[in-house]
Order: C-alpha cells, then sequence, then structure tokens
C-alpha cells in the first residue's frame, strides 16, 4: 500500500524544533500513523526564520478588532506577525498533495481551535481562536482532514481524523483520475454505509444531488458532493447510526444465515449499542457471514473495512 501523504507540526514528530528548544513527540503519529501515512513535518515559525530557541510568542487582538489577532513577542510586546504570513502566503499554495494534517495545538502558530489570544494589557481576550497557520491552511483547504495531536487521544475522534483521511485519499485519487459520471456514482457507491452511519440527512441529499448528472456540470456537482460528503464525515458516527447500519447490512443475509448465527450477530448489534463490545465485535460477524456468501455489492462497501485493520481503531470505540 502506498503511503498517504499526511502534514503534521514537525515538534510532534520529535524535532527539537520549540521556542525552548524541545519538541512534543506524540508516539502515536511516530509509531502507528507513519505506518501508514508520509508524515511531512513543518514548523512555520522556523520556516519564517526564528532560531530556536526564541522567545515564547502569543497573539495579540489589534485595536481594530476586524483585524486578525497579530503574533507577538510574550515578554516585549514586540509584533512579529509579518515573517510568519509571508511565509504562510508562500507555503500553504503548495501543501495541496495532503491528505490530512495533524497540528499542534495550544501554539499560536499550529493550533487548531483553542488558541489563547491577548489584549495589549497582557489579558485574555480568547479562548478559541486558531495559529495563524492553522487558519489559512483551512482557509485554503476547507475539505482537508485537520485534527489537533490532543483530541487524536479521545477513541472516537481519532477513528474519525484516521477515517476522512482515508476517504479524502480516495476521492483525490479519483480526480486526478479524470472524473467520469460512472466513477462519481461508484465511489458514492462504495462509501453508501459509510456515509449514512455519519448523517442519514446527508446520505439521502446526497443521493438525490447524483440522480441528475445531466443538468449541471460534472465538476460541480463532484464539488458540491464531496464538500457535503466531508463535512457529514466530520462528526463521528453514533452507536444507534452504526447499530441502524449494521442491522441493515444484516438483512443482506436474509435466508442465507442459519436462525442462530443471525441471532447471534443481532445480539452482538445490540451489545455493542449499550456499550457492552466494541464496534469491531459486530462487525467481524457481519464480515465474516459476507464472507460465506460473497454479495458484489457488500464486498465493496468501504463501511466494513474503511482503513487498515492493524490500527485497531475499533477495538476502542
Ligand atoms: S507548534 Fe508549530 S510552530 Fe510551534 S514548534 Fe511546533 S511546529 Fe513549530
Amino acid at each position: 500500500m502506498n503511503k498517504i501523504s499526511v502534514g503534521i507540526s514537525a515538534c510532534l514528530l520529535g524535532a527539537e524544533v520549540r521556542h525552548d528548544g524541545g519538541h512534543k513527540r506524540s508516539h502515536f503519529c511516530t509509531d502507528s500513523l507513519s505506518r501508514y501515512f508520509d508524515m511531512r513535518p513543518l514548523c512555520p515559525e522556523l520556516g519564517a526564520g526564528f532560531s530556536v530557541p526564541r522567545p515564547a510568542m502569543r497573539l495579540v487582538e489589534p485595536t481594530d478588532l476586524d483585524k486578525p489577532a497579530r503574533l507577538t513577542i510574550s515578554r516585549t510586546g514586540r509584533d512579529v506577525d509579518e515573517p510568519i504570513r509571508n511565509w504562510c502566503q508562500r507555503t500553504v499554495p503548495q501543501l495541496g498533495s495532503l491528505r490530512g494534517y495533524v497540528l499542534m495545538g495550544k501554539s499560536p502558530s499550529c493550533g487548531l481551535e483553542r488558541v489563547r489570544t491577548y489584549n495589549g494589557e497582557g489579558n485574555v481576550q480568547r479562548r478559541d481562536a486558531a495559529g495563524i497557520f492553522a487558519s489559512e491552511l483551512i482557509n485554503a483547504y476547507p475539505i482537508l482532514p485537520v485534527e489537533e495531536e490532543g483530541r487524536l487521544n479521545d477513541p472516537n475522534l481519532r477513528e474519525n481524523f484516521i477515517e476522512r483521511v482515508f476517504v479524502f485519499d480516495d476521492w483525490c485519487q479519483l480526480i486526478e483520475t479524470s472524473l467520469t459520471p460512472a466513477k462519481l456514482i461508484q465511489f458514492h457507491s462504495r462509501r453508501k454505509f459509510q456515509l449514512l452511519a455519519h448523517c442519514e440527512k446527508t446520505y439521502r441529499q446526497l443521493g438525490v444531488l447524483l440522480s441528475d448528472l445531466k443538468s449541471t456540470p460534472l465538476e460541480n456537482i463532484a464539488d458540491q458532493y464531496i464538500c457535503a460528503f466531508m463535512l457529514a464525515m466530520k462528526k463521528p458516527a453514533m452507536r444507534g447510526a452504526h447499530a441502524n447500519v449494521m442491522l441493515h447490512l444484516l438483512g443482506f443475509f436474509r435466508g442465507q444465515l442459519e436462525s442462530v448465527e443471525r441471532d447471534a450477530i443481532q445480539q452482538s448489534i445490540h451489545n455493542y449499542l449499550h456499550d457492552q463490545v466494541p464496534l469491531v465485535v459486530p462487525m467481524t460477524l457481519l464480515r465474516i457471514a459476507e464472507r460465506r456468501f460473497p454479495n458484489q455489492y457488500l464486498h465493496q462497501q468501504a463501511y466494513l473495512a474503511p482503513y487498515p485493520d492493524a490500527l485497531g481503531l475499533r477495538n476502542a470505540i
């Protein structure tokens, strides 16, 4: 399997680039993710020409609140915003080959959503800002899966991020080989149950969107499709939704499974719904059923195997 290109804050890979000369190595990223992802490290502050070590920096709100907060040396208040914005302007447009990004939280450059900003007197103004590089990245690539490393400790958010990276990579490969109506329908067909587990409303809307591929240019439909798809995928699938989808899949084996086998799968879906077993248990039973009674339509469903089993993601949710 070719590794998927994913960007990462360099300090998370163990590079000693932080302002104090240290790093924030993430073992999950270096040991697990790097088996499947080609992790591409970037340090915006180093790229912008700051040294290691360097004074700590923070975001300061300007007096004109319509303007973005500016990067400032915490101790002296010196404004050092320009170099990092210039670096972002040069670098962000070159990141189009990435299929995901893991960012270091709380940093005024890399933090995704819980970065503090301060006023001129040094008092905290907000606790929910994004760092300068992170905001440029998500503005330029709104459907790119992006997550903070700290949030990857939550098994649901971790699974969700990795699932999104695999979906997005699949989509990008499709686009690169020139899109046709048949390929778009195939993509949707393969990922129907996956989408249904995340958002039934989007699942229905996209079904309608794809029912007429003639009246609007295909590229416009594809843009609309993938934006809605990736937005729906951002919300982790809930237990109830997974249980519904699995019961639906079980229906495909009507008349094939013995009633005792069918009851066992139903029981395991019930146990999963009530948080007594992880998702991998009923999912494995469904996959075994599909192997015993091969079904082309089910076989192609990404929902049954959205990423490599060795990541063990469904053991923890
Ligand atoms: S958080 Fe970002 S800017 Fe800060 S050291 Fe890590 S990679 Fe560099």
